[in-house]
């Protein structure tokens, strides 16, 4: 599980690790008010890397900038994920940018501590263009990571003699952090000279899921709307988007190009649902159930393609509910026969061809057909 600036941030302050005074909002009036000396800086918190160059990092001098770059920030996609909240932290006078990680060197057993001289840079960048610049030492872990190996990465990178200390306290309590909160990437980067300080500027944290059943008080993966809840509980892969066209289909592969098909008609999704392989009848009927419950739904696109799942199953579901929007079906496969039969006679057309009735939904929905 990979954490959030501000998340991972919480964790380096627990450890003893130097990093800005910052607060989380989600709104630009939310600066209003803000207890934070000025400059700041407003960070996007998108769980994806170079945040900065994507526009998503800008500094401000006065609450006035902020709003503006709060304005500007929030809703942004960057590499896809849209940002809902913004880090307001204040901002650090930067004189150097330096990196350093642990990591698990999966190959070798063992942890591996990273540390560069670029820092600021994707260091897989820096492997790729100037691998010089980086120096690594791997951790026995009976051990632990020693005084000597910090020195050794501090001189490597050509860290001045007065952040020595510093920065051997920043690495043994980051590789304290790996270790107790069972980690397999912990990095700073750019880990700053600032004000004469060394200063984690930034931080990332990714935890080994595997472990998590012995940390519970580890923050929530990432915050679940009602109906995804709902979709989990009911064993169902659910994802929400924002058009009126619910779908439904069994399979991520069908339900991938059956949202394809759909945008292609002009529809919007409003979202989708997998059934999966072998559905049942009481899958099918939560399925719908939870797939309706969306507001602004205006007609729901089921797309089956029984091969485990059977088609007459599928069909009991559709065909015994009174439903608020109207439904096209595609239904073809397993029993495909009996599915038809009981959908004809509860009144209900069933297409075969996966276009035909992608049209037919984007035409329920309302939007256009081109
Ligand atoms: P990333 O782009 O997602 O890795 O986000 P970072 O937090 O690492 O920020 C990217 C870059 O923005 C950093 O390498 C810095 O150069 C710059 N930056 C971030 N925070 C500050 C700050 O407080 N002060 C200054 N001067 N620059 C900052
Ligand atoms: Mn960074």
């Amino acid at each position: 599980m990979k954490l959030h600036e501000f998340q991972a941030k919480e964790l380096f302050s627990r450890y003893g690790i130097p990093t800005q005074r910052g607060i989380v909002i989600a709104r630009p009036e939310d600066i209003d008010g803000l207890d934070v000396p000025y400059p700041v800086v407003v960070k996007a918190q998108v769980l994806v890397g170079g945040r900065g160059k994507a526009g998503g990092i800008k500094l401000a001098k006065t609450p006035a900038e902020a709003k503006q770059h709060a304005q500007a920030i929030l809703g942004m996609s960057i590499k896809g994920e849209v940002v809902r909240r913004l880090l307001i932290a204040e901002a650090a006078e930067i004189q150097a940018e330096y990196y350093l990680a642990f990591t698990l060197d999966r190959q070798a057993r063992q942890m591996v501590a990273i540390a560069s001289a670029s820092g600021g840079i994707d260091i897989e960048e820096v492997a790729r263009t100037t691998p010089e610049r980086i120096v690594k030492r791997h951790v026995d872990a009976f051990i632990g990571f020693q005084p000597f190996q910090s020195r050794e990465l501090a001189t490597g990178i050509g860290l001045r003699e007065n952040h020595l200390t510093a920065f051997a306290g920043i690495a043994a309590n980051l590789y304290r952090l790996a270790v107790q909160e069972e980690a397999e990437l912990v990095e700073i980067n750019p880990l700053a000279v600032a004000d004469g300080k060394l200063l984690a500027v930034d931080a990332k944290v990714i935890l080994d899921d595997s472990a998590a059943f012995r940390h519970p008080d580890r923050p929530p993966t990432e915050e679940e709307t009602e109906l995804e809840r709902a979709a989990r509980q009911a064993d169902l892969s659910y994802v929400e988007l924002d058009g009126d066209l619910a779908i439904i289909g069994n399979g991520a592969g069908l339900v991938m190009s059956t949202l394809d098909v759909v945008a292609q008609f002009g529809g919007r999704p409003a979202n989708f649902l997998d059934v999966g392989g072998g559905a049942t009848t009481e899958n099918m009927a939560a399925a719908m159930e939870i797939a309706l419950r969306k507001p602004g739904v205006r007609a729901l696109y089921i797309n089956i393609f029984g091969g485990i799942t059977r088609c007459d199953d599928i069909a009991r579901a559709i065909a015994v509910r009174p439903l608020r929007v109207p439904i096209a079906v595609r239904l073809t496969g397993t029993n495909e026969a009996e599915g038809r039969r009981l959908l004809e006679a509860a009144g209900i057309h069933a297409f075969l061809d996966a276009e035909e009735a992608a049209r037919e939904a984007v035409r329920l929905a309302g939007e256009v057909v081109s």
